[in-house]
């Protein structure tokens, strides 16, 4: 960002603050700079133009100011609304719990330049494509991976050994896939079925667009779940309030078979 008092950073806001009665304070993951929050003076004001660029799931480019206390955003333009994926509940809910999680996961201040690209090209995916629960498991796989969480999947993580294409175990207090003899002496020891494990590991080289044609049973996408969303907890320690939500929204689609979808508002409160 240079020692200017100005700069320019392209980022997209995850997380929203009211201010007084006109200004925000939004928390950005940038590309150069990581996550870091900033006012935006006036963008709750009818008609402002700064408001709809620092919308939440609105990819942008911000013209900051440093200040003593919070940066001050002084003007933005959008470069992606992902309007597709805005116009469906379901989809914009997914989108916020992905800003949920690179929020809440990352620290300010650290830059992660590959996962910000990751985050673009994964709301543009969405956008275009259309979201389920398998999109949103990759995206947690891989934002581990960006952050340096990602389970070790290539041998046991405690004698070394090459995994056999047997049930093995996953742990995550210890960080990745066990053999069957050690995990008998691991207390959080999860069984890891073969395809689960090579799911997890095609997922982590391949592109989004591959990741999605893979086809899972119930009973993997749900063992894949539970494994996933162990680490997640380990590394952000708290409830994802989005997750809460979008839980609710797929047992209430479920029970009305999305006849009362649109009972639910459109909008979702983030403050
Ligand atoms: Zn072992």
């Amino acid at each position: 960002m240079g020692a200017s008092r100005e700069y320019t950073t392209e980022g997209v806001a995850v997380r929203h603050a009211v201010v007084g009665e006109r200004d925000r304070i939004v928390t950005l993951f940038s590309r150069d700079g990581g996550k870091f929050s900033a006012v935006a003076k006036g963008a709750r004001r009818p008609g402002s133009t700064l408001g709809p660029c620092v919308d939440m799931l609105t990819y942008g480019r911000f013209h900051c100011v440093r200040r003593r206390g919070l940066d001050l955003i002084t003007q933005a333009t959008p470069l992606d609304s992902f309007t597709t994926m805005k116009a469906d509940l379901w989809q914009m809910s997914c989108g916020l719990y992905i800003c949920e999680l690179i929020d809440c996961s990352n620290a300010e201040g650290v830059p992660n330049s590959p996962l910000f690209e990751f985050l673009i090209s994964v709301l543009k995916n969405i956008d275009s494509a259309g979201c389920d629960d398998l999109v949103l498991r990759v995206f947690e796989l891989r934002l581990l991976d960006y952050l340096g969480f990602c389970p070790s999947l290539n041998k046991c993580v405690t004698c070394g050994s090459v995994l056999q294409p047997v049930e093995n175990a996953l742990s995550a207090s210890l960080g990745g896939a066990l053999c069957p003899e050690c995990a008998n002496r691991c207390p959080d020891a999860k069984p890891l079925s073969v395809d689960a494990l090579k799911v997890m590991r095609f997922w982590l080289g391949c592109t989004l667009d591959s990741a999605r044609r893979v086809k899972l049973d119930q009973l993997l996408a749900y063992e894949l779940e539970e494994h996933v969303l162990r680490f997640i907890q380990g590394v952000v320690q708290r409830d994802i309030k989005s997750r809460e939500w979008l839980v609710r929204l797929k047992s209430e689609a479920l029970l009305t078979r999305t006849a009362e979808l649109s009972t639910i508002p459109r909008r979702i409160e983030s403050e």
